[in-house]
């Protein structure tokens, strides 16, 4: 079959890809190897305001990752990613987190054109539904819906917290996607009377889905790019029916920060000296390939809080706050910390009497490899 388009990976950015491209009446194929969510059959885990039901159903997550760290020599651990339609968005924490203006604006100065924060920021106002805010900052008319927890909803745990960060000059931002800088702010979510709403809900709704020129496979997995010499014409794929190719005059490769990397690298695009050990044939030796890796290492601590200060009953939205504030580290820009609230930590009875500090890196200078462990493109 021979497409216009093949989009890999049906996470975050594959289905925004999907849509926007079969729009225009391209053919465009879209390979997610997680399980679909369509949206007759969305099952309640993936709907549920509570991100940790998803998150810890093990069907939407990768099983083969795993993360180690140079330093302190711990044992590898299992590294967290989706596998599932709408990836991350499916199974993540619901928060609408826009990078801060520097941050893009570093990526166009260092040579990424077009990626700077007024290149950007167009693209962010389209994606969404700002249910609170309007201005030169958010978008109205977008597929995804973005709602803020209110601040009357907020248990005695996050007031508590919230008065702590006063005491220490860390003050109220009402809107934290709008102008940035230090401050803590009520936490903007994906989400839509109390439901997520994943990037394959927004954008591959059954009116999209229904496009003749837009095919959907789920549950198959892409092994690796075609090649005609160097040129790429497609890709080769596996589930429970076999194998099979697919041409398209474009790949676009959207499987996320790690397995973007890992199909180039098992497709011979990569560095030669590692993948030859693997057998892999090398089609393009290119260093660069799996390097430069950034995440935001995160530490929880939880406290058991006396019951008047957890969550009401009947408010459904637990990531109450968060606040970004300087690490004060010479060299370092203001918001390059974070810290979530979480007035409730889990689902389960214990869950709802912790509240928690998720504190994170929000501007990492630490860099990590993505690297292969061998030729198998089980994810
Ligand atoms: C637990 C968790 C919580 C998070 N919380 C938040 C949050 O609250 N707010 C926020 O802004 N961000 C959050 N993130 C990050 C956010 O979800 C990701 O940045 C985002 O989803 C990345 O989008 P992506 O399209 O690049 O990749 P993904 O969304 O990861 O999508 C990649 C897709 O490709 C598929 N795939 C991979 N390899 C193959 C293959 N070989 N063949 C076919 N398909 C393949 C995967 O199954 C997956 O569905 C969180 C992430 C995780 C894991």
């Amino acid at each position: 079959m021979v497409f216009d388009y093949i989009v890999v990976g049906g996470g975050s950015s594959g289905c925004v890809m999907a849509s926007r491209l079969s729009a225009y009446g391209a053919r465009v194929l879209l390979i997610e190897a997680g399980p679909d969510t369509p949206p007759n059959a969305i099952p309640d885990d993936i709907q549920d305001g509570d991100p940790t039901r998803a998150y810890l159903n093990p069907g939407y997550r990768c099983q083969s990752l795993h993360a180690t760290t140079v330093r302190g020599g711990r044992k590898p651990v299992h590294y967290e990613q989706a596998r599932v339609m709408g990836g991350g968005s499916s199974i993540n924490a619901q928060v609408a987190n826009r990078g801060g203006p520097g941050d893009y604006d570093e990526w166009a100065s260092s040579g990424a054109t077009g990626w700077g924060w007024e290149d950007v920021l167009p693209y962010f106002r389209r994606l969404e539904c700002d249910l609170d805010f309007g201005g030169e900052f958010h978008g109205t008319n977008g597929p995804l819906p973005i709602k803020r927890v209110r601040q009357s909803d907020w248990s005695g745990f996050i007031r508590a917290i919230s008065d702590a960060y006063d005491a220490l000059g860390l003050h109220f931002r009402p809107d934290f996607n709008g102008a940035f800088g230090d401050g803590y702010s009520v936490v903007p979510l994906t989400n839509r009377n109390g439901h997520r709403v994943s990037s394959a809900m927004a954008y591959l709704p059954e009116t999209v889905r229904s496009r003749r020129n837009l095919t959907i496979l789920s549950e198959t997995t892409v092994a690796r790019l075609t090649f005609l010499g160097t040129t790429v014409t497609g890709v080769e794929t596996e589930n429970k029916s076999g194998v099979q190719s697919y041409s398209a005059s474009c790949v676009i490769l959207c499987a996320g920060a790690l397995h973007s990397p890992a199909i180039l690298m098992r497709s011979g695009i990569g560095p030669a000296k590692e993948l030859v050990q693997f057998g892999i044939p090398i089609v393009a030796d290119l260093k660069g390939v799996g390097q430069n890796l950034q995440e935001h290492p995160t530490i929880c601590v939880s406290a058991y809080l006396k019951p008047a200060d957890r969550l009401s009953p009947g408010v459904s939205e637990y990531i109450q706050m968060h606040a970004r504030y300087s690490s004060g580290y010479e060299g370092c820009p203001s918001t390059d910390m974070a810290i979530s609230t979480v007035a409730k930590s889990s689902w389960h009875p214990l869950g709802r009497r912790l509240g928690t500090l998720a504190v994170w890196v929000n501007r990492s200078y630490s860099t990590g490899t993505v690297a292969l462990k061998g030729s198998s493109h089980k994810i």
